[in-house]
């Protein structure tokens, strides 16, 4: 059944900050843009702390004065320890090579709803409850997709559907990582009266290692912290415990954690998300370009996914507007989206390889090195990347690289222990 809507300039599938962010970006500039939603908002989402480079993304956005209203705390640096180190190494974003803008951890469910709020101020067309069922035209200036209410069609389509990847599903283009370090599974939930850190330090994510994966606990509003567990795919099956008790388990063994949560209150099951790395290639192609988690999946590590897909979201939006105002052609817009969003995520893919290294751990934790080296790691692990990093990060990433390599057979700043959760066997 073809329905009678008239054609939309840009569809757009999924209205998570990548989806209300190219929404905006379109309706703005003009277009005529439509965001399918299979959900209804406010709705729960993980992903909670935002890089520096979002905190500016926001203001460059015009989207400084509804951030106000968002649930969420400041972030002003980043905390890393090791599971039995009770004390992590502080980095202040100021210390970086080039100044970080302060940012928020939020609470998903506000700030999304803020994004998609503001997507509809700015003349977005927004239905939710309306799941893209399948996709029947792709073509450039002819898309076609099938939702509940009938066949809905426009000119671009921008998929911006999250870990679902609509249109790579379609075309089948969706690739997992084989290498195990990128096969993980996140056990997580939000807490209160957990242990913060003093003064402007009090929004400092504290990221903890240990050997089969990490912890996070992310102050996210007054009262709760967000507290998850990532951990290598086959872990769960390997000790026996249920899925849903992961988190339990594997708090009561890392006293790094463990000391933030003595007078922690929660429940005591957990929710449980596959957190498989993946790239969906080409991320444009003829009449689409895929958005944030829709073209690549990262370790979220380093906090960069909510980051990515707004820069990326804005980057696709601006090549649609491009394309249909006649200032650029469908190859050259496509060359140059797909040159950016691989300039951010290589940079990024490389480092969350090199952070399951020990001798990455060590040189990192131990907070300084030579030629501001750590001070450029900061930087971009501030989203100092797009559209490739600046030459004086790039050069000191290098020699990071090396360092990293040398220090495996020759210490150059002082051995750390390894901490494993699994040190008496992972008897309960
Ligand atoms: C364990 C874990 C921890 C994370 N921590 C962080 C962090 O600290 N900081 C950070 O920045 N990122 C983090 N992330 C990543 C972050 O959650 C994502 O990168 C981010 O949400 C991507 O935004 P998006 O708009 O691309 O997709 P999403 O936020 O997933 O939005 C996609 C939307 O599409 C909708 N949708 C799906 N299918 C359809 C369909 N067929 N039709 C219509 N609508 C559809 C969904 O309902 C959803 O609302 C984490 C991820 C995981 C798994």
């Amino acid at each position: 059944m073809i329905s009678s809507t008239p054609i939309f300039d840009a569809i757009v599938i999924g209205a998570g900050p990548g989806g209300a962010t190219a929404g905006m970006v379109c309706a703005q500039a003009g277009l005529r843009v439509l965001i399918l939603e299979k959900s209804s908002f406010p709705r729960f989402r993980i992903g909670e702390s935002l890089l520096p480079r979002n905190g500016s993304l926001i203001e460059e956005l015009g989207l400084g004065d509804a951030m106000k209203s968002v649930p969420c705390v400041s972030k002003l640096g980043i905390e890393f320890s090791m599971g039995h180190e009770m004390e992590g190494t502080c980095f202040p974003f100021d210390l970086g090579l080039l100044p970080g803008a302060p940012t928020y951890n939020v609470e998903r469910a506000g700030f999304d709803a803020m994004l998609i709020e503001q997507a509809k101020a700015r003349g977005a067309e927004v239905r939710e409850r309306t799941s893209v069922k399948s996709i029947q035209t792709l073509a450039d200036n002819d898309v076609a997709v099938e939702t509940d209410d009938g066949v809905i069609r426009g000119r671009y389509l921008l998929d911006a559907s999250g870990q679902a990847t609509v249109v790579a599903r379609h075309l089948r283009i969706r690739k997992t990582y084989a290498d195990a370090i990128f096969q993980k599974v996140a056990y997580f939930e939000h807490f209160e009266n957990v242990k913060r850190r003093p003064g402007t330090e009090e929004g400092y994510p504290l990221i903890v290692m240990c050997e089969e994966g990490w912890f996070w606990a992310i102050p996210i509003n007054q009262k709760q912290t967000s507290i998850g567990f990532v951990a290598n795919s086959g872990l769960a099956r390997q000790i026996g415990i249920s899925a849903d008790r992961m988190l339990e388990w594997s708090i009561k063994r890392c006293p790094a954690i463990a000391d933030r949560m003595n007078n922690a209150t929660g429940p005591s099951t957990n929710q449980v998300i596959a957190d498989f790395s993946y790239a969906c290639r080409p991320y444009a192609g003829p009449g689409y370009f895929l958005i944030g988690d829709a073209a690549a999946f990262l370790d979220p590590i380093f906090s960069t996914g909510v980051c990515l897909s707004m820069l990326a979201a804005r980057e696709a939006a601006r090549a649609v507007v491009g394309i249909l105002k006649g200032k650029s052609s469908h190859a050259s817009a496509r060359k140059r989206y797909i040159r950016f969003v691989d300039g951010g995520t290589r940079v990024y893919f490389k480092l969350i390889r090199q952070y399951y290294q020990h001798s990455f751990r060590e040189l990192f934790l131990n907070g300084r090195g030579p030629m501001q080296v750590h001070r450029a790691v900061l930087s971009i692990l501030a989203g100092h990347v797009f559209p490739k990093p600046p030459f004086a990060l790039r050069w000191r990433l290098r020699l990071f690289d090396f360092f990293v390599w040398f220090n495996q057979y020759r210490a150059i700043v002082p051995p750390r222990q390894h901490f494993s959760l699994l040190a008496d066997g992972g008897q309960t």
